[in-house]
C-alpha cells in the first residue's frame, strides 16, 4: 500500500425501519487521490452505503446498526452533512437536487456557504468550476429548473466542488443521461481527480462506464460486496464480463 487511506468503511449493517436489513456487512477503503467506484445493479445498496457515509440514513428511517466509518481515522458516524462537509467530504445527492428557481450560479455560490476564506477565493474557484464545465459558464445565468438534466447534473458536481472538497461522494451521475453526456461527466470527474486531486467515490450502475474511469472497484450484490479489485483486473474478469459488462 503506497497510499494514504481518507475513508474506511467497515463491516457495516444498514437496517431501514428496525427491521429491513439492507447492507449485510460492507467493507471498503476509499485512498487518497484515487477514484473508487461502488457498483452493482439496483437495490443493491449503493446509495445506502453512501448515505450511511454522509449520515443521511436518519430521515429514511435507516439506521448503520454495527460496524464503523472512519475518515483519516477519525469516527464520522456523529457528525451531521455540514460537519463532514468541514472535514472535507461531500456527498452530491442521485438525482442532482438543484435550486430550480436559482440560476446556475446563484446555485454554484450555494456551495460555497461553508466557507470563511472571502469572496476572492470564493469568485477564484467559481472561475475554478467554470473551467471544467465550460456548458456552465454559457448557462450561468440561466435558472437551473429550465436548464437539461447533464446541466444539472454538472451544476451539482459544480456546487460540490464549490465547498472545496477532499473527498467527492458522487451517486449515480450517469441516471438518466444519453451515453454521449455520461461520458463527458466521467471525463470532467477524472479531470477535476487529476486537476484538483479530490478524491471521489462513486456509485454507479453503469459498469462500462465506471471501469473505464475508476481505478478501484467494489460490486455489491444484496447488501454484500461479492468482489473487488483495481478497475483494469474487474473488466477482465469473466464473471464481472459476463454479468455486467454485458459481453459474455
Ligand atoms: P439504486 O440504483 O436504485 O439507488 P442502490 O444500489 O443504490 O440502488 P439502495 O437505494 O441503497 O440501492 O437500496 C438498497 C435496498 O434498500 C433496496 O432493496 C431498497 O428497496 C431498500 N431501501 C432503500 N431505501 C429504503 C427505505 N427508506 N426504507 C426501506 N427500504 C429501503
Amino acid at each position: 500500500e503506497n497510499s494514504e487511506t481518507l475513508l474506511e468503511v467497515n463491516n457495516i449493517e444498514v437496517i431501514y425501519n428496525h427491521v429491513i436489513l439492507v447492507l449485510k456487512g460492507v467493507s471498503l477503503s476509499v485512498p487518497k487521490g484515487g477514484i473508487t467506484a461502488l457498483l452493482g445493479g439496483n437495490g443493491a445498496g449503493k446509495t445506502t452505503t453512501l448515505k450511511a457515509i454522509s449520515n443521511l440514513l436518519a430521515s429514511e428511517r435507516g439506521a448503520v446498526t454495527k460496524g464503523s466509518i472512519t475518515y483519516r481515522g477519525e469516527r464520522v458516524a456523529d457528525l451531521n452533512p455540514a460537519a463532514l462537509v468541514k472535514k472535507g467530504v461531500i456527498q452530491v445527492m442521485e438525482g442532482r437536487h438543484c435550486f430550480e428557481h436559482l440560476t446556475v450560479e446563484e446555485n454554484l455560490l450555494t456551495g460555497a456557504y461553508t466557507r470563511s476564506d472571502g469572496a476572492a477565493a470564493v469568485k477564484k474557484d467559481l472561475e475554478m468550476v467554470y473551467d471544467y464545465f465550460p456548458r456552465l459558464r454559457e448557462r450561468r445565468r440561466s435558472q437551473a429548473g429550465y436548464t437539461s438534466g447533464g446541466e444539472q447534473q454538472m451544476v451539482a458536481m459544480g456546487r460540490a466542488l464549490m465547498s472545496r472538497p477532499e473527498t467527492i461522494l458522487l451517486d449515480e451521475p450517469s441516471m438518466g443521461l444519453a451515453p454521449q453526456l455520461v461520458e463527458q461527466i466521467f471525463e470532467i470527474v477524472k479531470a477535476v481527480n487529476e486537476g484538483e486531486g479530490v478524491t471521489f467515490l462513486l456509485a454507479e450502475q453503469n459498469t462500462n462506464v465506471a471501469l473505464r474511469f475508476a481505478h478501484y472497484g467494489y460490486i455489491l450484490e444484496s447488501g454484500r460486496v461479492v468482489m473487488d479489485g483495481p478497475a483494469a483486473a474487474l473488466r477482465e474478469n469473466p464473471d464481472v464480463k459476463e454479468f455486467y459488462l454485458g459481453m459474455s
